[in-house]
């Protein structure tokens, strides 16, 4: 079901709490509410839909990748970036990482380990970003 996009700053600071397998509903939500927005989006955490769990999903080069309670567990590569936000007007600056490992849980809940680089780190670096309560 695609939802409305949260544009509450004050809801949006608040970090997400864990997610479990009784938000694989929400999850799904998220997905269809990125489809629906893939015009202007290639990313969102799900407090982008109003829910405060550490869920994201984004645009792995072409196709969609869920992460339940992502977490970066190594970083390199230091730069400044600029960034929109589908809930926040204009664009920002931000330091990210070209590469970086991130521990997730896939939607079966199995715990995987993965390295990305570039334009995808960057996507992920935002949502938790955003899982933290943390605008760019
Ligand atoms: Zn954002």
């Amino acid at each position: 079901m695609v939802r409305d996009i949260m544009k509450d700053p004050l809801f949006l600071a608040l970090p997400s709490s864990p997610a479990t397998q009784a938000d694989r509903a929400a999850a799904e939500d998220l997905l269809d509410t990125l489809r629906s927005n893939a015009g202007g989006c290639v990313g969102m955490a799900a407090n982008m839909i109003g829910v405060s769990r550490r869920i994201i999903a984004f645009d792995n080069e072409g196709s969609y990748l869920l992460m339940f309670n992502p977490e970066i567990v190594k970083r390199s590569g230091p730069y400044e970036a600029e960034e929109g936000c589908l809930s926040l007007p204009g664009v920002r600056r931000a330091r990210r990482y070209r590469s970086i490992k991130v521990r997730y849980q896939n939607e079966d809940f199995q715990i995987r380990l993965k390295t990305f680089t570039g334009w995808t780190a960057q996507i992920i670096q935002h949502e938790i970003d955003h899982c933290d309560g943390v605008l760019i």
